[in-house]
């Protein structure tokens, strides 16, 4: 009985085999942090506060078939909470200042930074399910 060694595969499966299927999800969530199109990084992904364009002016994208639905929200929260909560126990630990002062400085500043971030944040998940062809970015434009 003779041991043969087995034939090595020569073609192994990669991203870069089919390079249409390939999108680069972290570019693709800093254009949309930019409010760019995730494809081209250059048209505008908005055309409102939060409303999304229908399509991007520069490429074509299509920006209809995103489902953002909720998640910036719980997004901003999470981030914003975890911004200012710890200031705010840092500066009660060491400072210990009025209620009524802390409340008007943490107040403002969690609205403001919430509302500066919830543009940003919906545009890097709508990048995200762009790059990951999620929803209605995929090829069998399945809606
Ligand atoms: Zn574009």
């Amino acid at each position: 009985m003779t041991l043969t060694t087995p034939k090595t595969f020569t073609k192994t499966w990669t991203n870069s085999a089919d390079p249409a299927a390939k999108r680069d999800m972290w570019n693709a969530m800093k254009r949309g942090f930019f409010c760019r199109c995730p494809n081209c990084g250059e048209g505008k992904m908005f055309r409102a506060f939060l409303k999304t364009a229908d399509h991007c002016d520069r490429c074509g994208q299509e920006f209809t078939g995103h489902r953002a639905d909720d998640l910036p929200a719980y997004l901003v929260i999470v981030i914003v909470g975890h911004i200012v909560v710890p200031i705010a126990l840092w500066i009660e630990t060491n400072y210990s200042p009025s209620v009524a002062l802390q409340l008007a400085i943490y107040l403002p500043i969690s609205l403001i930074m919430s509302l500066w971030l919830l543009q940003p944040v919906k545009g890097a998940v709508v990048g995200l399910q762009w790059a990951l062809r999620m929803h209605g970015f995929g090829d069998g434009h399945e809606h």
